[in-house]
């Protein structure tokens, strides 16, 4: 920042989720310019992958539409998809950012009329369902992206598929010689909005996710309860398609565990109640045990907690599962001891749901700038740096729902406003 004042007032905001979304908003709807980086091919992240959301088990589309008919109103607001920062210099009022932006093979003309993926013949692995299933190489994100446009996967680009995608395109959408660009921007603050992964379920050595097919993680039971999930909302058995009817859910799968993720993630004993009624919507005649070390419902989320603990068909246990092991026709068998009765239990089901925790997309991983982070890789940037334009929101800075995380999205767009408009000190 030269001369007490900054040299750009643009606000960069990182990751197009919920939390990314609701900053850029706020700050453009202020007034500001803003530019929103995306490194997927749509906004709305880990929220467009939900089914429902708890308390009341609405849809989530229909906040983010909401927020995607505020972002065509704003014109000072400029989305990016499949772009990310590259590297950042300098600081408060004043960085330069390089943006790195991935093709799509789809230009802005896209009508997503469907055309290009009806000529195409390979197909991917599907990651808006965590890889559940397939889509073809031409394709749309999920029926609710946004942009509204399609993709074409890389590895038909320069084959004759690809040229075939092309020629099926009616109106020249299709531009297979996209290459990988940078480019620089010049911004005052920097909102760091990039969010979550789901722990890597593999890692629970004794929970053996990895050899049996009916042990799924609660992102997944989240897409195969989603109409337009991988069994289009039927929750069924993924090694032989059958009904699940006797479900176990594992609390603290990965979290609260030293060799593991040592915090409580906050929002999966919720997402694991909302699964039970899921569950015990689909099929009367289903029974759900969830197997917990304690039960976290958050504030007014008691009340959620409470309605389930009326269903006489959910039993909780207090128990922290030793182990699931494969049991007869795939059907897992869930072990432990009962911490109140002390009693150990060997119980098979058809279906066992591990409420892994959320993981910083940023742990591990090293931000191509240097961001304050915590042990666990949230970034959490220091209150008291005056020379800091770079705010963390949402998941990001912790395990947040969605309320929170909308709450820390708008307070990130006035610490950026104030860090772009040279706050009097
Ligand atoms: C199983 C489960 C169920 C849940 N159900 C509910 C619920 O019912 N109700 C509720 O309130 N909450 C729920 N939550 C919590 C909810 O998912 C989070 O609160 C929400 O996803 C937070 O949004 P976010 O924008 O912070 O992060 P994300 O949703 O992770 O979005 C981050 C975005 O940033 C992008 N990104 C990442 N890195 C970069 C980068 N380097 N450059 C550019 N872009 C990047 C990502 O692609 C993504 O689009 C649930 C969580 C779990 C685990
Ligand atoms: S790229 Fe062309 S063919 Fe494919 S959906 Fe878009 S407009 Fe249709
Ligand atoms: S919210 Fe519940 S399941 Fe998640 S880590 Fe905390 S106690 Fe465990």
């Amino acid at each position: 920042m030269s001369n007490g004042g900054p040299s750009s007032q643009t606000i960069l905001v990182v990751g197009g989720g919920i939390s990314g979304v609701s900053a850029a908003i706020e700050a453009a709807e202020a007034g500001y310019d803003v530019i929103l980086l995306e490194s997927s091919a749509t906004l709305g992240g880990r929220v467009a992958q939900l089914n429902r959301y708890f308390p009341k088990l609405c849809h989530p589309t229909c906040g983010l539409e909401i927020n995607y008919q505020r972002i065509k109103k704003a014109r000072n607001l400029r989305v990016m998809t499949m772009a990310t920062v590259a590297a950042v210099e300098g600081g408060r009022g004043d960085y330069k950012v390089t943006v790195r932006t991935q093709p799509r093979f789809v230009n802005s003309k896209c009508t997503a009329c469907g055309d290009c993926a009806k000529v195409a013949e390979s197909e991917i692995p599907n990651p808006f369902n965590y890889d559940m299933d397939k889509v073809k190489a031409a394709y749309l994100p999920h029926e609710m992206a946004f942009p509204m446009r399609y993709v074409i996967d890389a590895s038909v680009a320069g084959t004759p598929e690809g040229q075939k995608m092309k020629d099926a395109c009616k109106v020249g959408a299709v531009d297979l010689d996209e290459k990988e660009a940078t480019f620089d921007l010049n911004v005052g603050a920097i909102v760091w909005a990039t969010g979550w992964r789901p722990y890597d379920a593999k890692k629970l050595t004794s929970y053996h996710y990895d050899t049996q097919a009916n042990v799924v993680t609660n992102v997944e039971m989240e897409r195969m309860a989603s109409h337009d999930g991988p069994t289009h909302g039927r929750i069924v058995r993924p090694s032989d398609g059958k009904e699940a009817k006797k479900v176990a859910l594992i609390q603290c799968a990965g979290s609260r565990d030293m060799n593991h993720l040592a915090y409580c993630s906050r929002i999966c004993c919720l997402a694991s109640m909302k699964h039970a009624s899921y569950v015990r919507q689909q099929y009367a005649d289903s029974t759900v045990d969830m197997y917990y070390i304690d039960i976290r419902a958050h504030d007014k989320l008691e009340a959620f907690y409470r309605r389930l603990k009326n269903d006489p068909q959910v039993n909780f246990v207090k128990s922290k599962p030793a182990a699931i092991v494969a049991g007869e026709g795939d059907n897992p068998v869930v072990k432990g001891e009962n911490t109140i009765t002390r009693e150990l239990y060997a119980e098979p089901y058809d279906l066992v749901v591990l409420a892994v925790g959320m993981e910083s997309s940023t742990a591990g991983y090293a931000p191509p700038v240097k961001l304050t982070q915590d042990d666990y890789g949230f970034i959490v940037p220091e209150e008291a740096d005056e020379d800091n334009g770079m705010i963390s929101c949402g998941v990001a800075s912790g395990p947040l729902d969605v309320s929170m995380s909308v709450q820390s999205a708008t307070a990130a767009a006035l610490k950026a406003i104030q860090a772009v408009g040279g706050r009097a000190r």
